[in-house]
């Protein structure tokens, strides 16, 4: 059953409207050709050029390539510090790679709940869960949207945290801040970890990057992606004396291949476009479905420019969600509810995992409880989203 969903997400099945669908093309076969031609297909050129086109692209210093954004997320609360017995305060209102990544590192999530339109961290709620303990915030920047940063950044500076930003969704959107539009991942925190899963706005199959300004952090990323290892493989094997590595500190192999680095370089250059064509669907979406009484349409605040990575709505009080996917699905349109929440989940209720909560999580259940995403993806025609409206109306009105 879980097989079967996913495939209907993600491809299109007859007169199917999927949830997602990446955007890959000849430049993608093309780009593929490069590895595959010159045999280097492990973490060598291909990663060190996607690296330096992802920084530029989000205007960081540093961009680290990793083989997915929960490993990425593991080594940025490693980097600022992140150990065994601290507390990092976040949202259970997430993909659940966000909590698990605390976890890895022997800490403990503190949930605090998130704002209903923005479906993001409350940056109001922040300061009564911080205590001795806390050592950082992982704050989510939720299917695109740029969580409130200004208002995590001044209150992590009070209280001397770091911030870490999981940007999983956000390549491409962007946030005002100081004046100008500025995108997610230069970062504005101290590391911002990005993902190209294939639900994603970009993709790589599966891929991650970690962005930083911090020298010492990016070094010590690279060191850990690798095993730990002194030389990396392309520079050992790049050496024209014999050279033996040593392993300095505890690592992972948490490497990007070169196969992955060279698709992502071709969906980066697509970046500008597939942002400005999912803005356009969304904006569409808001003038269709204005008008159905009761549904709550996302809200995008006038300092964040989504990258609409999802488009999630809140169903009206008197429909059932499930009732209303089942009428949709009938129809032939797949949709998602809400994001989860990691407190709910049997891996966190049952008691193996320490985690606390600060206040009520209501606005988080009430999120994944009462809303749904719509389809959305640049190959979406106006007719598709006029079918999505009209199922999601008809579901709605049963
Ligand atoms: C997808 C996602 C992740 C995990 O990304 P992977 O690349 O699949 O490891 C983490 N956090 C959020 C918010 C996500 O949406």
């Amino acid at each position: 059953m879980g097989a079967k969903r996913e495939s209907r997400e993600l491809v299109t099945n007859g007169n199917m409207i999927p949830l997602a669908r990446p955007v890959l093309g000849k430049e993608e076969m093309e780009a593929l050709s490069r590895p595959l031609s010159s045999g280097w297909v492990t973490q060598g050129p291909e990663v060190a050029a996607f690296e330096a086109e992802f920084a530029s692209a989000v205007r960081s210093p540093h961009a680290a390539a990793v083989c997915n954004c929960t490993a990425a997320l593991h080594l940025a609360l490693r980097a600022v510090g992140v150990t065994a017995g601290c507390e990092v305060i976040t949202v259970s209102h997430s993909f659940i790679a966000t909590a698990n990544s605390i976890v890895f590192c022997g800490a403990t999530p503190v949930f605090v709940d998130i704002e209903a339109g923005t479906y993001n961290i409350s940056p109001r709620l922040i300061e009564q869960a911080i205590s001795e303990r806390t050592r950082a915030i992982l704050c989510v920047h939720q299917m695109g949207m740029p969580c409130d940063l200004s208002s995590v950044l001044a209150i992590a500076r009070r209280h001397g945290l770091a911030v870490v930003e999981d940007a999983a969704c956000a390549i491409g959107s962007e946030a005002l801040l100081d004046g100008t539009w500025q995108r997610i991942g230069r970062p504005h925190g101290d590391v911002a970890c990005f993902s190209f899963h294939p639900r994603k706005v970009v993709t790589t199959g599966d891929g991650g990057m970690l962005t930083t300004s911090v020298d010492d952090w990016d070094a010590r990323v690279r060191l850990w992606r690798q095993h730990g290892m002194s030389v990396p493989d392309h520079a050992r094997h790049e050496a024209d004396r014999i050279v033996i590595e040593e392993y300095l500190e505890l690592g992972h192999n948490y490497r990007m291949t070169d196969l992955q680095a060279a698709v992502g370089r071709a969906q980066l250059s697509r970046l500008s476009e597939l942002v400005h064509r999912r803005r356009e669907l969304a904006g569409l979406y808001d003038g269709l479905l204005r008008d159905v009484p009761g549904l709550l349409l996302p809200e995008e605040p006038e300092w964040a420019r989504s990258n609409w990575q999802s488009y999630c709505v809140r169903l009206p009080d008197r429909c059932d969600q499930r009732k209303v996917m089942e009428g949709m699905l009938n129809d032939g349109i797949a949709t998602r509810r809400g994001i989860m929440c990691a407190h709910l989940e049997p891996a966190f209720v049952q008691g193996a995992i320490d985690w606390r909560q600060e206040g009520s999580l209501a606005e988080s259940e009430a999120a994944l409880g009462r809303s749904i995403l719509l389809p959305l993806y640049p190959q979406m025609s106006e007719e598709d989203q006029e079918r999505v409206c009209g199922a999601l109306r008809k579901a709605c009105a049963r």
